[in-house]
C-alpha cells in the first residue's frame, strides 16, 4: 500500500507484438498528427489524458465506433503505483457494457473482487452501528459489481494505443478554431481535434482551464485511513462471517467504515484472501496540517486507537495488524462542476473534462465511478455526432458538459453532504445514503454546503 512509484512490470509479449504493429499505425498517425504537420488530421481524432478507468473506457467507447483516439498516461505503465482499492459499480453497468466490446465484458467477473462468485442479480449492501452491531440499513442493490481499480484498468487497456511517461504541461489551441496541441513534460507534444481530461481528481488539465486556484479541488475536514491485508485460514474465514463480500459500519462516536474483500485468490485458501477497509473521520484543516508528516506508524496506531470503539469485524482486523503495516491515509476532498467560478471555456469544444478530473467526490456514497463510465458513454456520442457531421463539435461537447455538469455536480454536492452527515450520529439517519440508497440524485439543485465545508 505504499504510495511511492513501484517499477514497472515489462509488457508481455503479445503487447510488444501489438507494438510493433502499432508502430505502423503510430507513424502514419504521426503524419496526420504530428505538430510540424497538422495539415489534415481526421475530424475525429481525440487525445485523452490519463489511463484511468474513465480515459480507458471512453478509448474503448471511441475505438469501438472506429474513431481513432491516443491515450496518456504520466507513468511509465498502468500499475505504477502499488496502491489499489476496489469500487461499487452499480447504475452505471449499462454504460460500461456499451462502451467495450463484448469479448472485453465477458470478463468482467475476472476483475471483481471475489473472481469465483459470480454478481447476483440481487443483493444488498448493510449498513451496521459499529459499536453494538445491530443492523440500521440494509440496501437493496441489483448487479452490484465490486470491481478491483487495478484489475479494471488492464482489462479495459486491451487493444489501445496508450503512450507512457507522457505528463501534460500546457495545451495550446489554434487560432483557426480546428485544433488543440498538448504538450507534455517529456517536451513532446500532440495536436489533435479534441481533448478530453481524464487525469483524475487533481486534474492538471482542469487547472489548464481555470488556472491553479480554481481549478483545484477544495479540501475537506474529513480524512480516513485505508488498509489491505491478509490473515490465518482462521482469522479470515471469522472476519468474512458478516458478510462475504462488503458491509458498512456506522460508530455512534462518529467514524465511519467500510469493510471487504480485495482479492480472493484461492477460495480454499482463506491465508490468501486479501481483505480492504477503511475508517473516516472528521478531522479539521488545521489537524490535517498538524499531522501532515505523520509516519506509517503513527497512522497505524491512531485508527488501531479507533478502532477499539468498534466491534468486529473491524475491531479484531486492526488488533490483528503488525504495528509496522503499510496504511495509506487520504484528506477528502471534492470539486463541483456546477459551482460558481467552475464554469470554463471549452474552445469551441476542442477541450472538455470527463471523470474525477471534472467532479472529483467523496465515496461513501460510492457513485464517482458510476458517473466517470456514464461521461465516457455520453461522451462518445457526442464524439460519433460530430465525427459523423450529424451535429457542430462545439455544439455536440457543451451539451454533453451540461448533461454531465448538472448529472454529476449534483452527486458532488450530495456526496459531500453525505459525508458530513455519516459521520454525525444525530444527522446518519437522513444521510442521502439512508435516504435513497446508491440511486442517482440527478439534476438536482446546487445546496447549502455551510454545513460541510472546510472549518
Ligand atoms: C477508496 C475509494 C473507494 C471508492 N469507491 C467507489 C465506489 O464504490 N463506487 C464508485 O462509483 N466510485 C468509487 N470511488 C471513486 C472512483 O474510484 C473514481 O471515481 C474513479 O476511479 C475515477 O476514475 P478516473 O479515471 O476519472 O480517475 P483516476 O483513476 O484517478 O485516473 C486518472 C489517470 O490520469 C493520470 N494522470 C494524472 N495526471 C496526469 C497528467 N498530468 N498527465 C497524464 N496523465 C495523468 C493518472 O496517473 C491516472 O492514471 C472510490 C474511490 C476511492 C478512493
Amino acid at each position: 500500500m505504499a504510495s511511492s512509484p513501484s517499477p514497472c512490470s515489462p509488457l508481455p509479449r503479445s503487447s510488444h507484438r501489438r507494438q510493433r504493429s502499432m508502430n505502423v499505425f503510430r507513424n502514419l498517425w504521426a503524419a496526420v498528427m504530428g505538430k510540424s504537420n497538422p495539415a489534415d488530421p481526421s475530424p475525429a481524432t481525440v487525445l485523452i489524458v490519463g489511463a484511468g478507468s474513465t480515459g480507458l473506457a471512453l478509448a474503448q467507447g471511441l475505438r469501438k465506433s472506429g474513431i481513432p483516439c491516443v491515450v496518456v498516461e504520466k507513468y511509465d505503465c498502468l500499475d505504477a503505483r502499488s496502491r489499489d482499492w476496489n469500487m461499487g459499480l452499480h447504475w452505471g453497468v449499462s454504460s460500461l457494457k456499451s462502451l467495450v466490446p463484448d469479448h472485453l465484458w465477458d470478463r468482467i467477473q475476472s476483475v471483481q473482487v471475489d473472481p469465483h462468485a459470480p454478481t447476483a442479480d440481487h443483493d444488498s449492501l448493510n449498513f451496521y452501528n459499529a459499536q453494538s452491531g445491530d443492523m440500521m440499513a440494509s440496501i437493496p442493490v441489483q448487479y452490484f459489481y465490486r470491481l478491483r481499480r487495478r484489475k479494471l484498468r488492464g482489462l479495459l487497456a486491451e487493444g489501445l494505443d496508450i503512450r507512457y511517461g507522457k505528463e501534460l504541461r500546457l495545451i495550446e489551441y489554434s487560432k483557426d478554431g480546428k485544433f488543440a496541441t498538448t504538450w507534455f513534460e517529456d517536451g513532446t507534444s500532440i495536436t489533435s481535434h479534441l481533448v478530453v481530461g481524464t487525469d483524475g481528481a487533481h486534474s492538471t488539465l482542469r487547472q489548464t482551464l481555470l488556472g491553479p486556484g480554481n481549478g483545484s479541488t477544495q479540501r475537506l475536514p474529513y480524512c480516513a485511513t485505508f488498509v489491505q491485508a491478509r490473515y490465518s485460514a482462521d482469522r479470515a474465514r471469522y472476519l468474512r462471517k458478516v458478510h462475504p463480500l462488503y458491509l458498512a459500519g456506522i460508530n455512534p462516536a462518529g467514524y465511519f467504515s467500510f469493510f471487504g474483500m480485495h482479492d480472493i485468490q484461492d477460495p480454499n485458501d482463506p491465508s490468501t484472501w486479501t481483505f480492504f477497509f477503511y475508517v473516516s473521520w472528521h478531522s479539521p484543516l488545521e489537524e490535517q496540517e498538524r499531522t501532515a508528516n505523520w509516519t506509517n506508524a503513527q497512522r497505524l496506531q491512531q485508527v488501531k486507537e479507533l478502532s477499539q470503539t468498534f466491534t468486529d469485524p473491524w475491531k479484531s482486523a486492526f488488533d490483528w495488524l503488525p504495528d509496522d503495516h503499510q496504511v495509506w491515509y487520504m484528506g477528502l476532498s471534492d470539486f463541483d462542476p456546477g459551482a460558481k467560478d467552475h464554469h470554463w471555456d471549452n474552445h469551441g469544444g476542442r477541450v472538455t473534462m470527463a471523470g474525477d478530473a471534472a467532479h472529483a467526490m467523496t465515496y461513501q456514497r460510492g457513485q464517482g465511478l458510476n458517473h466517470s463510465i456514464t461521461d465516457a458513454a455520453k461522451l462518445a456520442e457526442a464524439v460519433k455526432q460530430f465525427a459523423s457531421g450529424k451535429a457542430a463539435q462545439a455544439d455536440a461537447i457543451s451539451s454533453y458538459e451540461e448533461e454531465m455538469i448538472a448529472r454529476a455536480g449534483g452527486e458532488v454536492r450530495t456526496s459531500t453532504v453525505n459525508t458530513a452527515m455519516l459521520h454525525n450520529w444525530e444527522k446518519v439517519q437522513q444521510s442521502p445514503v439512508m435516504q435513497s440508497g446508491m440511486t442517482p440524485q440527478q439534476q438536482q439543485q446546487p445546496q447549502p454546503q455551510q454545513a460541510i465545508r472546510a472549518q
